[in-house]
C-alpha cells in the first residue's frame, strides 16, 4: 500500500520507517529540510534505539523516501498526520497551528477514497473540524492515536499494545460507508500487527481522541500519586520504594509507573494533561479534571525538592558549589530534552549560584541548544570531577551501574542525590558517600 507520513519527528520518522518495514511504499514529508536530508541519507535525526537499524533495513528496499514537498503525498492511499502539538506559549492549550498548516497543505493532494489518519495528540473536537474540511475531497478522516514510548518506539510501532480507529459515524454511532472503507484500508496498513493479535478498538472520533489524553492522564496521575506518597515518606522517615513494592503487588494497582523520583517530563505527558484541562474548561466540565492540576503541581514540586535536597547536603547553600548532573534527557534511552526534569533542576541550580556540569549519553547536543549557558561533559566521571555533589537525574543504565569507588575517586566530596531511586543506598554509603534520595530516609 502507498502511504504518506506528514511530520517526521519522534513519532513520524519511526512510523514511516516501520510502515516501510511492514512492506508498504512510504513517503515521509517534513518542512524541516535538514531532517529530511538526514532521513533520506538513512541517518536517524534523533536518538531512538533500533531506528538506525530499521532505516538501514528498509533503505535498501527502495520502499522509503523522504521529501519536503507535500505534492509527493499525492498517490498515497493513506496519509498519516504526525506533526507536533506543543503547549501554546503562556497557555495550557495545545498549539494546533502545525496540524492546521500540514492539513491545509495536504488537502489539494488527497484523492477520493483516500484516508487521512490523524496520529498527533489533539484536543477532542479537532478531528471533527478536520473531517468537515476533508469531506468535499471524497477522502475520509480517521483518528488513529499513537501510544509509542520514546526509547521503545520501534517495538511499540511494530508491535503495539492496541490500535484505535476513530471512524466517521452516523447519527446512531455506526461507521458510515466511508468509515467502513477507511476501516478496511487501515486494516490493510496494519495487517501484520493485527494478524499477531493486536487488540483493535473501533470507535467514534471523540472517543478516539479522548483515549490518548485519558491514557496519558492516568499515567501522569499514577506517577504523581507515588510522588505524593514520597512527600509523606519524607515527612515520616518511611521508604517510598518499599511502599511502592508493597502496594504494587496488588494486581489492581500494579508496580509499573510507580517509581517515585524527579517526576515526569518530555514532549507528551506535561503538555497533554494541560491541554486536556484547557479543553475540559472550554467544554464546561473543568471540574472533572481539576485533579490534574494537582497532578501537575505534585510533579513540578519534585524538581524544587531535588534542588532543596542538594542544598541540604551542601550545608544549606549551593552558591559556588560544583554540581554534577547526570542526565539531560527527560528519560533514559532518548535524546529528547523537551520539558526535561533533569535540565530544569540543572538550570535552577545554576541560577541559584552553583557551578553546574551536565552530562548525558545522548542528549548533550539537544541540551546545549536549549541551555547554552550550562557546562557540559561527555561522561559521568568527567562531569563529577571535583564535584561537591552529584545528582542522578535521568536513570540511564550506565548511571544505575556506576561504581561508587570509581566516582568517589574523582569527586571533591562524596555526596550523591539519587533523583530516580535507582542506586543501592547500602553500596554507596559503604563507599563513604552521603546518599540522599527523594522519598527515602
Ligand atoms: P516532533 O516535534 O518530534 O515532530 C513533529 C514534526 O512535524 C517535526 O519534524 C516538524 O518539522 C514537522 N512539521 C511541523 N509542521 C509541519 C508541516 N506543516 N508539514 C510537515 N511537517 C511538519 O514531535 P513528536 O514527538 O513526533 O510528536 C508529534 C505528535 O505525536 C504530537 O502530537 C505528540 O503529542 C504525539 N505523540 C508523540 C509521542 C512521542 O513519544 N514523541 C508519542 C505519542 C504521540
Amino acid at each position: 500500500m502507498r502511504i504518506s507520513v506528514i511530520g517526521c519527528g519522534y513519532l513520524g520518522a519511526v512510523h514511516a520507517a516501520s510502515m516501510a518495514s511492514l512492506g508498504h511504499d512510504v513517503v515521509g514529508i517534513d518542512v524541516d529540510a535538514d531532517k529530511v536530508a538526514r532521513l533520506a541519507a538513512g541517518t536517524a535525526p534523533f536518538y531512538e534505539p533500533g531506528l538506525p537499524e530499521l532505516l538501514a533495513e528498509v533503505g535498501s528496499t527502495g520502499r522509503l523516501r523522504f521529501s519536503t514537498d507535500m505534492a509527493d503525498a499525492a498517490g498515497a492511499q493513506v496519509h498519516f498526520l504526525c506533526v507536533g502539538t506543543p503547549q501554546k506559549h503562556g497557555e495550557f492549550r495545545a498549539d494546533l497551528s502545525y496540524v492546521d498548516a500540514a492539513f491545509t497543505a495536504l488537502l489539494p493532494h488527497v484523492a477520493p477514497g483516500d484516508v487521512v489518519a490523524g496520529k498527533s495528540t489533539v484536543p477532542v473536537g479537532t478531528a471533527e473540524a478536520l473531517a468537515s474540511r476533508l469531506t468535499p475531497t471524497g477522502a475520509a478522516l480517521v483518528w488513529n492515536p499513537e501510544f509509542l514510548r520514546e526509547g521503545f518506539a520501534v517495538k511499540d510501532t511494530l508491535h503495539p499494545d492496541r490500535l484505535v480507529y476513530g471512524l466517521p459515524t452516523d447519527d446512531e454511532g455506526n461507521p458510515t460507508p466511508a468509515g467502513e472503507a477507511a476501516h478496511a484500508l487501515l486494516d490493510a496498513v496494519y495487517a501484520t500487527p493485527l494478524a499477531e493479535g493486536t487488540p483493535l478498538v473501533t470507535t467514534d472520533y471523540a472517543t478516539a481522541q479522548l483515549v490518548k489524553v485519558a491514557a496519558n492522564s492516568f499515567l501522569a496521575t499514577k506517577i504523581s500519586f507515588i510522588n505524593a506518597m514520597a512527600e509523606l515518606c519524607e515527612a515520616t522517615g518511611a521508604d517510598v520504594t518499599s511502599l511502592a513494592d508493597a502496594i504494587g503487588y496488588d494486581a489492581r494497582i500494579g508496580r509499573r509507573f510507580l517509581n517515585a523520583g524527579l517526576g515526569f517530563g518530555g514532549g507528551c505527558l506535561p503538555k497533554d494533561i494541560r491541554a486536556f484541562m484547557a479543553r475540559a474548561g472550554e467544554l464546561g466540565v473543568d471540574q472533572a479534571l481539576s485533579f490534574l492540576r494537582e497532578v501537575d503541581s505534585i510533579n513540578m514540586r519534585r524538581r524544587v525538592r531535588m534542588v532543596d535536597l542538594a542544598r541540604e547536603v551542601c550545608a544549606g547553600s549551593i552558591v559556588g558549589r560544583r554540581v554534577a548532573v547526570l542526565g539531560a534527557a527527560f528519560k533514559p534511552d532518548s535524546d529528547d530534552v523537551r520539558d526535561s526534569p533533569a535540565l530544569s533542576v540543572a538550570a535552577q541550580m545554576q541560577l541559584q549560584g552553583a557551578h553546574v556540569t551536565v552530562t548525558d549519553p545522548q542528549a548533550v547536543e539537544n541540551a546545549r541548544a536549549k541551555w547554552p549557558d550550562l557546562k557540559y561533559a561527555a561522561t559521568a566521571l568527567e562531569a563529577a570531577q571535583d564535584a561537591d555533589v552529584v545528582l542522578l537525574a535521568t536513570e540511564w543504565a550506565e548511571y544505575r551501574e556506576l561504581d561508587p569507588a570509581e566516582l568517589g575517586a574523582v569527586v571533591a566530596r562524596r555526596t550523591i542525590v539519587d533523583g530516580r531511586n535507582v542506586l543501592d543506598p547500602r553500596a554507596w554509603r559503604a563507599a563513604g558517600f552521603t546518599y540522599r534520595a527523594l522519598g527515602r530516609p
